[in-house]
Order: structure tokens, then sequence, then C-alpha cells
């Protein structure tokens, strides 16, 4: 069994605990008194989704459509949005409900994970931070108006951490740094090479996929903490 910080049956706290707490509220403390902001961190699983280009919107939904707002997500100006698309795979099986993140984006890109990928019969996606797709694969994407055969844009995004440059200053970190990212909980995971992603709107916040948070078994623990 893992020492890791739950609550045991007495309904007491364990030693873990008290430290995790005491290193959070330490933590807080800190980013307060240096940056007026505590760096209280956030760690979510992203599902599979596609960003789409003006020119492949056009093509998929019509030209000149516009993403529909469904809800927010947690970084501020990115949403989920009420289109989706159907995904081919090299071995033309698909998914359906690929679900479209908004604002439109300068490439199309489609974010799996490795289970997704294997689902569509790709052998392999390379693991990618968002935006660097060249020499990556492509898909079949099917829209309600038409459809887009991307040559390449298909990736298993690196997980990251979005900060601020206050919240880098906090752990030291610059832009292109890795840091690692304990994950409590019953498995006890760590990432080695959480890609530090830096910009002023940002709130602290790990990106990882699907299967990395089945594996880590993220929703059952808000133990997790990031070190340089
Ligand atoms: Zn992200």
């Amino acid at each position: 069994m893992s020492s890791s910080a739950v609550a045991n049956s007495a309904g007491s706290i364990d030693r873990s605990m008290v430290e995790q707490i005491v290193r959070q509220v330490a933590l807080e403390y800190l980013g307060r008194e240096k940056n007026g902001t505590a760096p209280l961190l956030t760690v979510q699983a992203s599902s599979r989704h596609m960003h789409v280009c003006r020119e492949d919107m056009d093509v998929l939904f019509g030209p000149g459509t516009e993403l529909t707002y469904d809800r927010a997500l947690f970084q501020e100006g990115n949403f989920a949005a009420k289109e989706t698309v159907t995904i081919v795979g090299p071995r033309s099986r698909l998914i359906s409900n690929l679900r479209i993140l908004g604002p439109m984006r300068k490439r199309s890109q489609v974010e799996l994970a490795f289970t997704d990928a294997i689902m569509l019969g790709f052998t392999d996606i390379p693991v990618r931070l968002s935006g660097d797709i060249s020499g990556t694969p492509g898909a079949v994407i099917i829209g309600p108006k038409g459809v887009v055969e991307l040559k390449e844009g298909v990736i298993r995004a690196a997980i990251h951490v979005h900060m601020n440059p206050a919240e880098a200053a906090h752990f030291g970190v610059a832009k292109g740094d890795k840091m690692k990212l304990r994950i409590g909980g019953t498995a006890g995971v760590t990432f080695d090479n959480v890609h530090v992603r830096i910009d002023p709107k940002a709130r602290l916040n790990v990106h990882m996929d699907t299967d990395e948070a089945n594996a880590c078994g993220l929703h059952l623990t808000k133990d997790f903490e990031l070190i340089k």
C-alpha cells in the first residue's frame, strides 16, 4: 500500500497528508508573497480533440462558418465547440464525435491518446508539443459539409504545464524547460518530462492525455506536485 495522502478509515489524516498540506500552504504563501497569486496547481486530462484552421473549417462545416461556443476550458480564451467531426485512420477505422476546440488555429491538428491511435489503426504517432506537427501522420476528417484529407497533424500531445511568467519565476523555470510531476494516490506515478509553456494569460495547469491520466489514476487523487 502506498502511504500517500488519503484519509484513513478512522477519518483522521496520515502523516504524508499533513506534510502535503503544509507544503501546499507554504507554497501558496510563498507564491502570494512573491507575486500576489497562489500557484495552485490544477492537473487535467485532455480527451482526444481537433483544432481546425479556417480553410478546413470552410470545407468541413461550410464557407465562412464559425465554431459554436459550448463551454469554456480552463485556459482563458479556449473553449470546447459544439462542432464535432469523424476521423478515419489508415486502416479505415474511425472515431466519430471528435470534439473541436476553439478558437481556430493556423493549422489543423488532431490530438489523440495512444489508445485512440491504435483504435484508428495507427501503429505509432509521435509525441509532440501542440503546433509542432511537421512529419507527423495525417488522417481523413469528415464533417457535415465535406471531407478534408490532413497530410499531417495527428499527434499524441506531450504532457505539459501552462504557467504565467510569475509562476515560472516562482518555480525557477523558463520556456522549454522540463519539470517533474509527481502524482500520489494508489498508483503513484512521476512524469519526468513535463514541458513548460509560459504565457502571460496562462493559469497554472498541467495537461496530460487520457492514457496518462488513467495510468496514474488522476481522478482518484488531488495529491500532485510539480518538481523542478
Ligand atoms: Zn495545454
